[in-house]
């Protein structure tokens, strides 16, 4: 199936079908891949997929507070081993979320299928 906005079919084979829905915030990284996976011996599954990027200066407008916020995050990561990380993935059009629930119904009878 074609979508008109936001959101693209990546194509299928015998146990995924995948898609593309974009961000409506502007930003072409957070696009989300969603990947619907039926498989008979290991069941059923919708993964979603988004990278995160790291910004100290996005939290602080205090060039210092953010110099400082990033030596912590990056000593956190260090002794710790993680840090902890946000992204937002926005839907504001009418028409991107149709298309949106469209991908969603699409999976669901792709998963169906396969049983
Ligand atoms: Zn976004």
């Amino acid at each position: 199936m074609k979508f008109p906005l936001k959101v693209c079919s990546l194509g299928k084979d015998e146990n995924n079908i995948s898609y593309a829905v974009h961000c409506d915030c502007g930003s072409t990284d957070h696009t989300c891949t969603m990947c619907f996976e039926a498989n008979k011996d290991f069941g059923y599954s919708i993964q979603f997929y988004y990278d995160l990027c790291y910004s100290g200066a996005f939290y602080d407008s205090n060039k210092l507070m953010a110099l400082w916020r990033r030596i912590k995050d990056a000593l956190r990561l260090i002794f710790i081993g993680y840090v902890e990380l946000q992204g937002d993935f926005v839907i504001c059009q009418p028409e991107h979320f149709d298309n949106f629930l469209e991908a969603l119904k699409e999976g669901k009878q792709f998963m169906e299928k396969s049983e």
